[in-house]
């Protein structure tokens, strides 16, 4: 019996001691954090002060590493060169950025030109006509900025020389900018002559390099896509590469963004890619926008940024004649005010 008690006793003691010592070593670190956060916490590099500073004792340095995160967080002491950061993690974005060589004029978009097949399964490049144009251009650049991604803006002469601010937050956004025309006349009218078209051409990339105070892509679209094979001719000895599209999102007939957000994805889920006709003109475009690109994203679409190699190398006579036709804005009057405002009556 009294052996037994002392056999009792001593087992209470012997556990006490165990659970105390246990305690004693454990309880710090188990404190601090749990074993996944461990395993985060080793993956990242130590600021080199906190690496180099000798440990008081045998825990410390792990201790250290799991109670600190400020200085964790801190930037390295030599950073890399970041690309432009995105603040939407599940963004678009662009998957492939391809350059053009537009010598010789080569065309794009299998409705007309079906040579340079170079879109992958699942990639498209999307396109934007007859901008700038208040509210309705900044719309569309904003919903592309939303997803990280980029675009190709076909311009119109004329609505370069009216918004030119607009059209120079299109290229600062790093999209690509070409033309379409100086006035969106049908180049394949018959009314129209040799001369006129050239100038419709010419006008129109000195306009919006007038605008953008820069020379822009040599891309260019057809108004209407109504090719001119003069024109082609033309626009080839020019280096400027034509282009068509594989889908029209009709946007400027649809009654609604629902619409064309419907449009360009039956179309592009048949077809499996392709370059997709839009107009930042219109007020639906935009906002049809933001929808359609988060679509495309669910749908597994990849963007491709379309540049060119090299930029349009205008015509003095036509850079001339812009200067001109700016000159020809209503001239403010130079009179003084008092030949212009007299007080007849107090
Ligand atoms: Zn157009």
């Amino acid at each position: 019996m009294r052996n037994a008690l002392g056999l009792m006793l001593a087992s209470l003691v012997s556990a006490v001691v165990i659970a105390g010592v246990w305690f004693w070593n454990s309880s710090p670190r188990a404190d601090a954090a749990a074993p996944q956060t461990i395993a985060a916490r080793k993956a990242e590099p130590l600021p080199p002060q906190a690496a180099a500073k000798p440990a008081a004792k045998d825990d410390v340095q792990v201790t250290a590493s799991l109670t600190r995160p400020a200085p964790l967080a801190a930037p390295p002491v030599a950073p890399l060169p970041q690309k432009a950061s995105c603040a939407n993690p599940n963004a678009l974005g662009v998957a492939r950025t391809v350059t053009i060589d537009t010598s010789g004029g080569p065309g794009f978009g299998f409705e007309h030109f079906k040579q340079l097949d170079f879109l992958t399964d699942k990639e498209v490049v999307l396109t934007f006509d007859d901008g700038p144009w208040p509210h309705n251009t900044p719309a569309v650049l904003k919903a592309l900025a939303d997803q990280c991604t980029k675009g190709l803006f076909f311009a119109v002469g004329k609505h370069a020389t009216y918004h030119p601010e607009i059209l120079k937050q299109v290229l600062a956004a790093g999209h690509t900018v070409g033309t379409h025309t100086w006035s969106h006349v049908n180049l394949n009218s018959k009314k129209m002559t040799e001369q006129q078209v050239r100038d419709e051409l010419e006008k129109g990339f000195s306009a919006v390099k007038s605008a953008l105070g820069q020379p822009p892509a040599p891309f260019f679209r057809f108004p209407q896509l109504q090719h001119n094979p003069g024109a082609m001719a033309y626009l080839g000895t020019r280096n400027v590469a034509m282009f068509s599209t594989d889908l029209d999102s009709f946007d400027f007939r649809s009654s609604n963004a629902e619409q064309i957000v419907n449009t360009v994805m039956t179309k592009v889920d048949k077809l499996g890619k392709g370059i997709i006709l839009m107009h930042d003109f219109q007020k639906l475009t935009g906002e049809a926008l933001p929808t359609l690109l988060a679509r495309l994203k669910a749908g597994g679409y990849k963007v491709v940024h379309m540049k060119a190699k090299t930029s349009f190398d205008t015509l003095p006579e036509y850079d001339a004649m812009m200067v001109k036709d700016t000159s020809r804005l209503p001239q403010v009057s130079s009179r003084p005010v008092s030949s212009v405002v007299q007080t007849v009556a107090d």
